[in-house]
């Protein structure tokens, strides 16, 4: 006999294995198949996410990040600590260690939340059937009343320049250098290419960061990424816009990278070339022909608003789906589904879902920028404040930066909250609640926040839409 769950979910990244955890609290039962496998050969849940992405990526910048500090800042807190030396492989050590412990916390979640966790491949066949392939052994049809696919996505590998796993990488492979490369190209100025890039210029690599766009971060605020690129330049990453990848070819050592910008063919020689022109969906083998499920001309598993593919019963969440490729993005999905599941009501507003650039300064917005604002016709205002008046952000020799507010005209209302400077990725936290509260500039002007503290800078940006501005001259 066959086994059957209410809920099975294929794929245990931050989209499925929350969707299974969840589904369990409702009570249903549940099962979450996945079948990522690490460098090292051993199966791990967590996806991208925990396996080769947010997490392994933020370890490494907190490393290279004190690593910078102690060379640069430590000085001027009368700290002397002679010469600091990086011990890549201790660094590494530690990355993989932090992704070990919470990929084991989800096998332990499973548990404690009854989740089946089934370790191997799953695919959906007609009537919700789902056939999982164990890493070893047969195949056994599994029935679902539920079934949610959850399968994330996977690196774009460019025709004109495709992986060798040695000196052409994608973000994985950047992840898990054991050695600093003398030389660095990146192929896209993207989130993920800024974050990687940073982590090694930090090292002592020479980076240069190649972008087709003659925007830099041209979906981030004009004035965000205006400080951005001024700060990433002072760090001394050459990031060249307008510049498209034509070719890379490795010969010997060094791989040759070929440009076009407005002023012609270029090329340059790297050590390494990491490609990070953006991820794919990644549904390979996901469900069988007749399953009825239907991808767009992306790829990507077409849903409604509430991730309901058109197969009753079945719904996708997280990258594999359309909307912004981000690890919460997935969960809230997981959460949202699940919760339909057991008849409850639930949605998620795509208005308002945080983005950040974990480099330093962090970068991080929600709601509208001021573009889109003005695009959409709407009167508004806007107020900012630098970090350089702040008065916490100066103890911590972090000042680069600022916030910004947009408010509708009419009404008050927030629209967008924009952050480039210390801690950007948690002061936003902040912004995300008001504007889920639909709150007014006003809601957030008599806010108490604590001093000193950097989510002043957030009040102060709030005032300053009113030309209230404490600590420095409204404009
Ligand atoms: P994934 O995490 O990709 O998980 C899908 C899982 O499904 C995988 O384990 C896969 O093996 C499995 N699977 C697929 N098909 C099958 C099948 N048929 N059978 C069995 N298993 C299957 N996002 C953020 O929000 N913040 C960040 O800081 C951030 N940093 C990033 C840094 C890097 C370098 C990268 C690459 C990504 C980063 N992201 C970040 C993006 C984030 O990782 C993804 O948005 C997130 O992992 C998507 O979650 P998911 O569950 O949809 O898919
Ligand atoms: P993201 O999708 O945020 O990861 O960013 C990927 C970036 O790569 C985008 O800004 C693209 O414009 C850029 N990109 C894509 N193809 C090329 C190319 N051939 N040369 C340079 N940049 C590219």
């Amino acid at each position: 006999m066959s086994r059957s769950f209410d809920v099975v979910v294929i794929g245990a990244g931050p989209a499925g294995y929350i969707a299974a955890i969840r589904a369990a609290q409702h009570g249903m039962t549940a099962a979450c198949i996945d079948e990522w496998k690490n460098k090292d050969g051993k199966n791990a849940f967590g996806g991208t996410c925990l396996n080769a992405g947010c997490i392994p990526s933020k370890a490494l910048l907190e490393s290279t990040e004190l690593y910078h500090r102690a060379q640069h800042e430590f000085k001027k807190h009368g700290i002397r600590t002679g010469d600091v030396e990086m011990n890549i492989a201790d660094m590494q050590k530690r990355r993989a260690s932090i992704v070990r412990q919470l990929t084991g916390g989800i096998a332990g979640l499973f548990k404690a939340n009854k989740v089946e966790g089934l370790v191997g491949h799953g695919k959906l066949l007609p009537g919700k059937k789902v056939e999982f392939t164990p890493v070893s052994g047969d195949a056994e049809i599994i029935e679902a009343k539920h079934v949610i696919l959850a399968a994330g996505s996977a690196p774009i590998e460019l025709g004109i320049a495709p992986f060798d796993d040695e000196r052409i990488i994608d973000s994985w492979g950047a992840l898990e250098l054991d050695a600093v490369p003398e030389r660095l190209g990146v192929v896209g100025a993207g989130v993920i290419g800024l974050e990687l890039g940073s982590v090694w210029s930090r090292l002592g690599s020479k980076v240069t960061v190649l972008e087709a766009l003659d925007d830099f971060l041209f979906m981030a605020d004009r004035d965000v990424a205006k400080v951005a690129a001024a700060e990433f330049k002072k760090q001394g990453l050459d990031i060249k816009l307008g510049a498209k990848v034509t070719r890379a070819s490795t010969d010997g050592d060094a791989v040759t990278v070929a440009y076009e910008d407005e002023d012609g063919a270029h090329s340059i020689e790297v050590d390494k070339l990491i490609v990070a022109v953006g991820r794919r969906p990644y549904t390979d083998d996901l469900f069988s022909d007749d399953a009825g499920i239907q991808l767009d001309e992306r790829g990507f598993v077409v849903v409604d608003e509430e991730c309901r593919t058109r197969v009753k019963g079945v719904y996708a969440i997280g990258d594999c789906v359309r909307g912004p490729m981000l690890a919460h993005k997935g969960s809230e999905e997981g959460v949202m589904v699940a919760d339909l599941i057991a008849g409850e009501f639930a949605e998620v507003n795509y208005d308002v879902i945080p983005s950040v650039i974990y480099t330093a300064p962090e970068i991080a917005w929600t709601g509208k920028t001021e573009e889109e604002v003005r695009d959409s016709g709407r009167a508004y205002k806007t107020g900012s404040f630098p970090f350089m008046a702040s008065g916490r952000a100066k103890a911590m020799e972090q000042t680069s930066g600022m916030v910004k507010v947009i408010s509708s005209q009419d009404d008050d209302e927030i629209l967008g909250v924009h952050i480039v400077g210390p801690m950007a990725g948690e002061l936003i936290a902040e912004a995300v609640v008001a504007l889920e509260f639909s709150a007014s500039t006003e809601d957030l002007q008599r806010t108490i926040h604590a001093h000193p503290s950097l989510a002043e800078a957030v009040h102060e940006a709030a005032l300053a839409v009113d030309k209230k501005a404490l600590n420095f001259p409204n404009k």
